[in-house]
């Protein structure tokens, strides 16, 4: 999508236009100065307002923003589910996706499990093109809740099959264990190569170690790792070859499939981009305030690449927010600031080496910076239930050295430890200062639908 003079003539003539003629109720606002050619809709997992400020100390200093909050229009929002005050992923991506409350767990479908269309399904009727990026496994709730429709948000086998169904034109991020069969290291038991079903519908498909050409292909499915993409702190460790791609490298990837002509002069198509810092919740489970910043500080480099494509389109709408909080962070004056900075694994990574890698108090304490991990703190992270449970024992037990404090008590059953306070909205382009205010999940989808003049999606 180049923004071409003529496009900017009509823009501006449109916005004369929409100021001579009194608005019309409720009407489409078709084709005004509030009508996006492209939506920019970024998630950041579990990254409530804590996890916000929280990171910004840790990542740019006392004093200093990230990237994401020069975008110029800020709100909030709430986030309840149908089933709970406190919204799981897959409720919250449904709420944001399709405009409706449903229980936790459900992805794409209402609380009494009828499934319902998502705002990427109508820009898909409309002839937008649709992309989804997200440092998770692409089946993972969030991405899945723009194209899938399960009761069940760990039913990722389903989900796979379910992107193959709507057909984005592009998603990247990680997960290939649910698109392959066992003979080729998946976790299929039905025997189905989801992947080459994909390339027999027209799709590249990129995984780790592919080079990527340029200008990329029409039509791009990258799943660049079996599982997540591996976490920030523990990915810096690794030799260059064997490092997942960064959040930002995939937002410009997908930018440039999706702005890509692909019908010589006359694809001028508008988009749906969804982009996904996903797992800042997931350090949050498992209580890493370092792990937690690295992953947001990723997500702020995202923005900085969406924020420099708006400058170049500026008919592009970008709304931010995140699903929920998660872990009980707190922004407390206990904090050991340089302490946090030091921390050079992820938690889980640390209980993993800890519980089958047979480390001990030595590597703790290297990787942590302290001196005084000993040997029944090792004795509890390797008689935690599993790795994440090892982890967020690491985290307590780290967290008081840090004085960084997380939510005592976790929910097994729902949302392993989500929080449900509003979370900030940041927005900017077009039609952004519809989005200030106190907000609810579900007016995101229709919000969008509004500027566009399109009907709710449902
Ligand atoms: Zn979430």
């Amino acid at each position: 999508m180049r923004h071409r003079p003529f496009a900017l003539l009509l823009s501006v003539v449109a916005l004369v236009a929409c100021v001579a003629v009194a608005p019309s109720g409720a009407g489409a606002p078709q084709a005004s100065a509030e009508r996006p050619h492209a939506v920019i809709f970024m998630i950041g997992d579990g990254f409530g307002i804590s996890q916000l400020a929280f990171s910004r100390n840790v990542v740019v200093g006392k004093g200093k923003r990230f990237v994401l909050e020069s975008l110029p229009v800020v709100g909030l929002m709430t986030t309840w589910s149908a089933s709970n005050a406190v919204t799981d992923s897959g409720a919250a991506a449904t709420a944001m996706g399709a405009g409706v409350k449903t229980d936790n767990k459900h992805i794409g479908m209402d609380a009494a499990g009828k499934p319902v269309s998502t705002f990427a399904d109508r820009a898909k009727e409309q002839g937008w093109k649709l992309g989804y990026v997200t440092t998770t496994r692409i089946t993972h709730a969030t991405p899945a809740a723009c194209y899938g429709h399960v009761i069940n948000r760990d039913d990722e086998w389903t989900i796979a099959e379910q992107i193959l169904v709507q057909r984005p034109d592009v998603a990247l991020g990680g997960g290939a264990a649910f698109f392959l069969p066992a003979a080729k290291q998946g976790k299929r038991t039905d025997g189905r190569d989801l992947l080459e079903e994909a390339r027999k519908l027209g799709y590249a498909v990129w995984q780790r170690g592919d080079a990527w050409t340029s200008p990329p292909p029409d039509r791009l499915l990258g799943v660049f790792a079996n599982d997540h993409l591996a976490y920030k702190l523990d990915d810096a460790r690794l030799p260059p070859e064997r490092r997942d791609p960064p959040l930002d490298k995939l937002t410009s990837l997908a930018l440039d499939v999706l702005t890509k002509r692909t019908d010589g002069a006359k694809d001028d198509r508008g988009f749906y981009l969804m982009i996904e810092g996903g797992r800042i919740d997931h350090a949050c489970h498992e209580h890493d305030a370092a792990g937690c910043a690295a992953e947001a500080a990723d997500f702020d480099r995202a923005v900085a690449v969406v924020l420099e494509f708006q400058k170049k389109h500026p008919d592009t709408l970008v709304v931010l927010t995140a699903d929920h909080a998660t872990g009980g962070l707190a922004m407390n004056d206990t904090v050991d600031w340089d302490a946090v900075k030091r921390q050079k694994c992820s938690l889980l990574w640390l209980s993993g080496q800890v519980r089958s890698g047979g480390a001990g108090a030595a590597l703790i304490n290297e990787m942590t910076g302290y001196t005084d991990f000993g040997d029944e703190d090792v004795k509890v992270v390797r008689d935690a239930v599993d790795d994440y449970q090892g982890a967020r024992e690491l985290g307590h037990r780290l967290g008081r050295r840090q004085g960084v404090t997380w939510v005592p008590r976790i929910n097994f059953q729902d949302t392993f430890g989500h929080t449900g306070e509003d979370v900030a909205v940041f927005a900017g382009g077009p039609g952004s200062s519809h989005f200030a205010g106190e907000i609810d999940n579900t007016d995101i989808p229709r919000l969008f639908c509004k500027l566009l003049g399109w009907h709710d999606p449902n």
